[in-house]
């Protein structure tokens, strides 16, 4: 995906990133290893439109699920092979929720 950043010109290179899908109240789920295009000027993210689809197919019945059961807010999910860790109290990394 070498396009032209639209925010600043600037070189779009393919990158993976942890998506933070956030649904309900408070709910989030933090999606692994997702393909995206990521601007080397300034870090804007792009996704394509499937790639989109399959965040929201994968973390929409974890929020349900999370609402259901009102357990704990968080779940973590591999977008390649759609492999659950859930719940979790801590999200790795950066990824606080709000
Ligand atoms: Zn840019």
């Amino acid at each position: 995906m070498n396009a032209k950043c639209v925010q600043c010109g600037g070189t779009v290179t393919d990158s993976t990133t942890t998506d933070d899908y956030r649904g309900g109240r408070n709910h989030v789920v933090l999606v692994e290893n997702v393909p995206c295009g990521v601007c080397q000027s300034c870090g804007e993210q792009y996704f394509d439109a499937g790639v989109v689809r399959r965040i929201e197919m994968l973390a929409q019945p974890l929020i349900q699920g999370a609402v259901l059961s009102s357990g704990k807010p968080l779940a973590v999910v591999d977008y390649t092979d759609g492999d659950v860790t859930e719940p979790v109290s801590v999200p790795r990394g950066e990824l606080v929720p709000a």
